[in-house]
């Protein structure tokens, strides 16, 4: 059955949704010219080789739709495009994901779709070559603007290169424009953070996420602070940077609708409202992750893995699992939490409500007769008021 929608005199056909099929996805682009000081993605250092990746995205592709169960729908809703490096790819790449997913996938009139940038190759040619191929919206990696911690993150790019990627991205026709920074950083780099904040806002990005650095174990950075050659910031230290941040960009008009983002109004990503509210999603490319309920699955993290078993039309699986009622309960809270959706109060056992009436105490949260919210004081213990709260509902 088709759908039919007068517009304007015009007579719009809309295929309807594909039962099943899954209308968000994300690809993973693996290439990095060096690996951060501090990154643990699956990253493959390397020159780019577009042609191969694109390759193994199709066959990844192909093996989908011989599987059955995780299926493109016939228009998308969100694409986006994360690395890795993205923009090492150069100013063809995203016209080869175009022509991969295929243009009707890709015409949905209020379509999402982002590509991640590094300032140091988001080059004028780059930008424009996306922005031809569909491209709407831009998250570039900054981190910050104080140029000994970008050298000491191993970043590539110094102060003025983040500036000049914003007006190049601005200059290209840009309108929705995100940044990442990072925060938590070791007190011996005398980073400013309010000032890299100061210096954020100057740029007038849409978004903004901010990430607390973590020290993973398997990193650079892990090894080092285990051997006690680097030291990471404290719990209070953490909080101060954290607490201020949310407060200078509420200031600015920024909303914190995540734990970790922050929007001017109608900017919020789309794409990862899809994985904060549970609705499925499909991951291709190596480490990339999709979700359907009751079923998540990962494909193999290794480039060289993938790429082999992709290329040749076989699903690059790594593993897979099934969430049963207890997983999906402590997700939802979890997910419900991290967000300004919160946590709806209906239908919840006195006990639970008890809980959170003491998180409004202690100013984690906030509540009226619907919903409970975690205010950003809140956020910081998160994941130790989730298994509280799941508690109550086990
Ligand atoms: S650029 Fe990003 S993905 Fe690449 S190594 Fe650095 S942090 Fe990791």
């Amino acid at each position: 059955m088709i759908d039919s929608t007068e517009l304007a005199g015009v007579r719009v056909l809309e295929p309807p949704p594909r039962p099943g099929a899954i209308q968000s996805v994300y690809i993973h682009a693996p290439f990095c010219t060096r690996r951060c000081f501090y990154c643990d993605f699956a990253v493959k250092v390397s020159p780019p080789d577009c042609a191969a990746w694109l390759k193994a995205l199709a066959g990844e592709l192909s093996a989908l739709e011989q599987e059955g169960t995780f299926l493109l729908d016939r228009t998308l809703e969100t694409l986006y495009i994360g690395g890795g490096t993205p923009s090492l790819l150069g100013a063809n790449a995203m016209t080869g994901v175009r022509n991969l997913i295929g243009d009707e996938r890709l015409g949905h009139f209020d379509l999402e779709w982002t590509a991640e940038a590094n300032p140091e190759n988001f080059t004028k040619e780059v930008a424009t070559g996306w922005r031809f191929a569909g491209v709407n919206r831009l998250s570039l990696g900054i981190q910050s603007f104080h140029a000994p911690a970008l050298r000491w993150m191993g970043r590539l790019h110094g102060p003025d290169g983040a500036r000049l990627a914003v007006d190049v991205a601005r200059a290209a026709g840009f309108e929705n424009l995100s940044v990442d920074l990072i925060f938590g950083l070791p007190a011996h780099l005398e980073r400013e953070w309010e000032r890299d904040l100061d210096e954020t806002l100057l740029l007038e990005p849409d978004h903004i996420s901010l990430y607390g650095l973590t020290a993973e174990a398997a990193t650079p950075l892990g090894r080092a602070v285990a051997e006690g050659r680097e030291d990471l910031p404290g719990e209070a230290g953490y909080e101060q940077e954290y607490l201020s941040a949310v407060a200078r960009l509420a200031e600015a008009g920024y909303e914190a609708y995540e734990v970790s983002n922050f929007a001017l109004p109608g900017f919020q990503s789309r794409h990862n409202s899809v994985y904060w509210s549970g609705e499925p999603y499909i991951g291709l490319g190596n480490g990339a992750h999709s979700y359907r309920h009751p079923v998540r699955r990962w494909n193999s993290r290794d480039w060289d893995a993938y790429r082999t078993r992709a290329a040749g039309a076989g699903l690059p699986l790594e593993d897979s699992e099934e969430l049963d009622a207890t997983k999906v309960r402590l997700e939802r809270i979890w997910l419900g939490l991290r967000t300004r959706r919160g946590i709806a109060l209906q239908g919840l056992p006195s006990s639970a409500r008890d809980r959170m009436r003491r998180w409004e105490e202690k100013g984690l949260a906030v509540a009226n007769e619907n919903v409970a919210r975690l205010t950003p004081k809140g956020w910081l213990v998160m994941d130790r008021l989730t298994v509280e709260l799941d508690s109550e509902l086990g």
